[in-house]
């Protein structure tokens, strides 16, 4: 608050002021060694405070078996703190005349604070230690900056009319004219009471920021003093469905609470309300208002249940959409875009593996190496598209030819091999002849009717176990070089790696 205001305030003679009761009841709450006898001469003064006392001993808030006939009996059960804050909540409410003519709803705004005070002592029981007399007395009296400024700026609120049910747009009235909310002026107007502190500074705090610091940072008493506050709009509303969903909505961001316990919260207001209002001499309207407010928030809290539910549901979806793009990046990452075989990069992880199992198990893992004859010639003569055409032939070939357990990759360019894991010398030998036969057999039919006979050189060469192989790599460079020699030998033909003789060339008869 700056010192504008200050003086403002300061210099307003009709503010709201404790009525001698208050006075004395405060007096006695700032001091530790009030007793009983105290307290009970205090009250007893003002016979219609007695009367609410004893209403309120009785009252569903308070209940006991026993009717509470005495203020007495009803202090004892209040507890000395809890009577004066009793005591106080009664005495203060309404402790000014209802000036209409500024504009403000008085009795909106006591109903408000009302709501606020019983919202307060639930959130109080759920997040906080503060003692629910306390709690009460704080929520009532955490609007009253709003008296304050009603009778220290008459026309502050004369322009809110049917606004007045949202508290929002209080503040930011308060805001725009006097650069300060009313939760200052509260607590200063209350600490000029001689209020304690424990009551006031909650109050200072009731308009708190909603996040995740206040969230964390702020004391409960503080968070619950803001949350009823947020909460209150709902007892006041015109459209009760928007004001509790945007309540709930606001209060989730200061306070962790399950949902069921809002829906126990509203319900046990509300059903409170009524009873409460007519000790606080407040005007309800309509009374059925109440009923509408509990079913209405059952049903948005079933309506929020299941748009949480709709939430997993799409964030489920999103999971199996990355997992798709996933899937496809690895589909990417180990095939070759032209042919669809596996590329070089997964070659080389399966060939490292394989090799591995062959070890490990000592069975064979045979190795050929495919190179197309004079492909570049292909490329020459028909144009590169019609090479591709071939490399896609190509593929086509080698998978048809090959078993599924075979693995068929793109080795880079017009290279290409097959890796046999189990097969031996003699199967991968077999492997080989059949491939040369079936690419002599099967000349490529290009899109424009062309036909091409594309052969292809091959070499391969096996590893059995440990025996002979100390290194994947060199099971590689030996089948390449039984494919240089197919190729020196004339192309159109495979080639063995043998561990004894190096390479054995297979003419095969054309
Ligand atoms: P050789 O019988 O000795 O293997 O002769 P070659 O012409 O097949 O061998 P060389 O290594 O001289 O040429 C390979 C050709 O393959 C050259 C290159 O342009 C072509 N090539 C490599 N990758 C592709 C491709 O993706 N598409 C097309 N159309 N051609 C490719
Ligand atoms: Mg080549
Ligand atoms: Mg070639």
């Amino acid at each position: 608050m700056d010192d504008k205001l200050l003086t403002l305030l300061r210099g307003c003679t009709n503010l709201p002021s404790p009525p001698a009761v208050a006075t004395r009841i405060i007096e006695l709450s700032s001091c530790h060694t009030s007793t009983l006898g105290d307290v009970a001469d205090a009250v007893g003064i003002d016979p219609a405070l007695s009367a609410k006392l004893l209403r309120m001993a009785n009252s569903p808030l308070y209940a006991r078996q026993r009717k509470i006939e005495n203020l007495r009996q009803a202090i004892t059960l209040f507890g000395i703190e809890g009577t004066l804050n009793i005591a106080l909540s009664f005495s203060l409410t309404k402790s000014s005349e209802n000036n209409s003519a500024s504009g403000l709803d008085y009795n909106m705004y006591w109903k408000r604070s009302l709501a606020s005070a019983l919202l307060c002592q639930e959130f109080g029981q759920r997040i906080s230690n503060e003692s629910k007399d306390s709690l009460f007395l704080i929520g009532l009296l955490q609007d009253i900056g709003i008296i304050a400024l009603d009778k220290a700026v008459p026309t502050l609120y004369s322009n809110l009319d049917e606004n007045q049910t949202s508290h929002a747009i209080f503040c930011e009235q308060e805001v725009e004219v006097l650069g300060a909310d009313h939760s200052k002026v509260g607590a200063w107007l209350l600490s000029e009471w001689h209020i304690p502190e424990a009551i006031l500074n909650p109050i200072s705090n009731s308009h708190l920021p909603l996040n995740e610091d206040t969230r964390n940072d702020v004391d409960d008493t503080s968070r619950c003093v803001a949350a009823a506050c947020l909460m209150a709009d709902i007892f006041v509303a015109d459209d009760i469905e928007s004001a509790i969903f945007n309540a709930i909505n606001n209060v989730e961001k200061i306070v962790k609470l399950e949902r069921a316990e809002y829906n126990e919260i509203i319900a046990s207001v509300s059903s409170n309300f009524a009873e409460m209002a007519n000790m606080f001499e407040i005007e309800l309207g309509d009374k059925q208002l109440l009923d509408s407010i509990l079913d209405q928030a059952k049903e948005i809290l079933i309506l929020r249940n299941l748009s949480k539910i709709r939430e997993t549901e799409s964030l489920q979806e999103k999971t199996e959409e990355l997992k798709t793009q996933t899937r496809e990046l690895e589909l990417v990452s180990r095939h070759d875009p032209l042919t669809g075989l596996y590329n070089r990069r997964h070659f080389d992880q399966c060939i490292r593996q394989e090799f591995e199992n062959s070890k490990k198990y000592e069975w064979p893992l045979g190795l050929i190496f495919i190179d197309l004859d004079h492909f570049k010639q292909v490329n020459d003569t028909h144009g590169h598209a019609a090479g591709d055409e071939i490399l896609v032939h190509t593929a086509k070939l080698l998978l048809d030819c090959m078993r599924d357990t075979d693995i068929v990759s793109r080795y880079g360019g017009e290279e290409f091999t097959v890796l046999l894991p189990g097969i031996d010398k003699e199967g991968t030998e077999i492997a080989c002849e059949r491939l040369v036969n079936w690419f002599r057999e099967n000349p490529a039919r290009l899109q424009n009717g062309e036909v091409i006979k594309q052969t292809i050189s091959a070499g391969a060469a096996i590893c059995f176990g440990e025996k002979f192989y100390r290194d994947w790599s060199q099971l590689i460079r030996n089948a390449d070089e039984a494919v240089y020699h197919a190729k020196e030998n004339g192309r159109d033909q495979y080639c063995i790696f043998d561990l004894e003789q190096r390479v054995t060339p297979k003419m095969l008869a054309s």
